[in-house]
């Protein structure tokens, strides 16, 4: 786990394969994601890095229901009772009636290439092949405003699955953009910002049209799924995503 600070009171944190984002409020928190299921005790570290105990998080929010993404909440869930809540289109996933993630032989088949070998045994370690249901959780409306920590508001981008969420915090001009737009990732060499590698989405088709979405929006830093945090106008960031 290493934790990044974005702003006062925005972390972008690096977990074993993926992000999560935590955004304080005095003493409470906003969690974003939560990596794969054995980045519960780096969840639980990056909390107390900023002096806090899991107990402080007010609510999860949840960009897509892939593994890498929600892992970990079952376990927080199970420390501590606090709402989830994801896009609306991304509650049959999270209730486990549809998947739209690559299958371990989507990921096998590519095994031939040394960087997906290597990522293919860290990820099974962290869990990957846990499937995760959350059925509990709550549907965001697209454009509702939330009232917890760092005032997020929910901002439908569909494309790397059906309801994925990107959430903007407050006027920060911050962005949580989840898999809908990267800027790395263990697989490809290229840094910067761009799509995740086609065979992970639901529908590869339909990812410029969660650019598109995200194009909609006023932002200047992007805090991505895979990558390092990303600082210019997002419609740069979309732009070099879109070659
Ligand atoms: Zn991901």
């Amino acid at each position: 786990m290493k934790l990044h600070q974005v702003m006062t009171n925005v972390f972008l944190v690096e977990g074993i394969a993926s992000n999560w984002v935590l955004v304080r409020d005095g003493r409470d928190l906003t969690l974003i994601d939560a990596g794969y299921p054995k980045d519960i005790d780096g969840l639980v570290a990056s909390v107390a890095q900023l002096g806090h105990r899991i107990e402080d998080i007010r609510g999860v929010l949840i960009t897509h229901a892939h593994v890498d993404h929600i892992g970990a909440i079952p376990a927080l869930l199970a420390r501590h009772a606090v709402p989830t809540y994801a896009g609306e289109h991304e509650l049959p996933m999270l209730e486990g009636e549809r998947h739209e993630q690559a299958t371990t032989w989507d990921v096998i088949s590519r095994c031939w290439r040394p960087r997906v070998a290597k990522w293919a045994v860290t990820i099974a370690r962290a869990g990957a092949r846990t499937s995760i249901q959350l059925p509990e959780t709550r549907a965001l409306q697209a454009d509702s405003r939330l009232d917890l920590p760092g005032a997020p508001r929910a901002a439908a981008c569909p494309g790397h699955t059906s309801g994925h969420t990107a959430y903007l915090l407050g006027e920060t001009g911050i962005v949580v953009t989840g898999d809908a737009l990267i800027t790395g990732h263990s697989i490809v060499a290229r840094t910067g910002p761009q799509l995740v590698p086609a065979f992970f989405s639901h529908a590869p088709a339909q990812m410029n049209a969660g650019l598109d979405a995200l194009a909609r929006l006023d932002a200047d830093t992007v805090l991505p799924g895979h990558g390092p945090v990303w600082r210019g106008p997002l419609t740069t960031a979309i732009e070099q995503a879109r070659n």
